[in-house]
């Protein structure tokens, strides 16, 4: 059960003290507050945890300090979508709306293999009008002597570029928690000039105790992917780890999955659980196109299957797009052969485009036929 309180409820109050006192007087009833600090105000949340069904929901609804009660009957207790539950499917960072009910697209590197073609990928972004990208620095590599990605050495070039073209939230996967702190010296050694979506990559999805150390910490958000071959439900558990440590600000990223019933794709591809994600959780959803097709190839009218398949994720509502693109993808050192091109770049925002127009008529269109 979680009682959300009034917003901006201070901790000294006479009314906060009187409920904490009321639930701690509660047996076999564990209590854990969280409190989120946002633009607007400070919310808090109170969840208890054990035997609940032994309270009322209206009796703790009538409790000081308490605005609304919000009884969670099944997993994704922080995350999920429960009845009467209108907490945000949405949340703010470094200035940008991510929720349930808009799109970002993180185009960029793979892995950052040199500065000049971070800055060619960085300009042609801002030249788009785009503020976020991907760039990989810490590479999870199937072989250990693939190139394991250049690591904190090129975080402070990275970072001022970003500061110099514009990018505001730059996604990037981090495989230890050290790399946290690695992120964060980085970022204050070069002035702070962007904001970082730490990711968790499909080969991390159930490491928990990796899981908790990112939870914990509120600072960045999260983008984590869907495991690789696990159910649905086990990566949403996944994505719960995150939020009962403290942090909400999660984004869930279908990659496909590992079988060959896919081929001859990378991984099949599983965008059609985009709106079952945003039914069961509040989390905005993300899709990979280029880690789930892992190839440039074509259909007969030439449009590429990660074009077909970005247009299937965005139709049925997708919220971000983290897709490879490289300035010279024959010298990519990591997933070339995935990548699209910079000239490519505005032919693909107009195909996403019609697409995310398409999912807003189709919005409509329900709303309409149900009115
Ligand atoms: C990536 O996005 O660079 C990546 C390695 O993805 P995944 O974890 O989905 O394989
Ligand atoms: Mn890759």
């Amino acid at each position: 059960m979680i009682l959300i309180l009034k917003p901006d409820i201070e901790a000294d109050s006479r009314e906060y003290k009187d409920l904490m006192a009321h639930l701690d007087a509660l047996e076999n009833i564990q209590i854990s507050v969280h409190r989120e600090v946002g633009t607007q105000q400070v919310l808090t949340e109170v969840y208890l945890v054990g035997n609940t069904s032994q309270l009322s929901t209206e009796d703790m609804a009538s409790l000081p300090g308490v605005e609304r009660v919000v009884r969670v009957s099944e997993a994704y207790r922080v995350l999920g979508r429960h009845r009467d539950d209108n907490r945000p499917t949405s949340f703010t960072y470094n200035g940008l709306h991510f929720g349930q009910d808009n799109l970002h697209i993180f185009a960029g590197l793979c892995a950052v293999d040199n500065r000049k073609h971070v800055e060619l990928m960085m300009k042609a972004l801002q030249a788009h009008g785009l503020q976020c990208t991907r760039m990989g620095a810490y590479k999870p590599r199937t072989n250990p002597y693939s190139f394991q990605g250049h690591g904190k050495e090129c975080l402070p070039y990275v970072f001022e570029l970003a500061g110099k073209y514009g990018i505001k939230v730059i996604a990037m996967e981090i495989t230890h928690e050290a790399h946290i702190d690695e992120i964060k010296a980085a970022l204050e050694q070069t002035g702070n000039p962007t904001g970082i979506m730490l990711q968790i990559g499909t080969r991390n999805t159930q490491n928990f105790e990796l899981l908790k150390k990112v939870g914990r910490q509120q600072e960045f958000p999260v983008l984590l992917k869907r495991g690789f071959g696990i159910t649905l439900e086990e990566s949403l558990n996944a994505a719960e780890y995150l939020a009962s440590e403290g942090n909400r600000k999660v984004i869930f990223g279908l990659r496909g999955m590992k079988t060959n019933m896919g081929d001859p794709h990378r991984n099949f591809v599983d965008f059609a659980h985009v709106p079952v994600i945003k039914r069961l959780t509040r989390m905005p959803v993300c899709i990979d196109p280029s880690h789930s097709v892992g190839s440039r190839d074509a259909d007969p009218d030439g449009i590429l299957d990660i074009m077909h398949v970005i247009a299937q994720g965005v139709i049925a509502g997708a919220n971000m797009i983290l897709v490879d693109f490289h300035p010279v993808p024959s010298k990519a050192l990591v997933d070339g052969p995935q990548a699209l091109t910079l000239e490519e770049l505005p032919y693909f925002l107009e195909d996403v485009h019609i697409a995310r127009r398409a999912y807003e008529d189709r919005v409509s269109l329900i709303r309409r036929s149900k009115a």
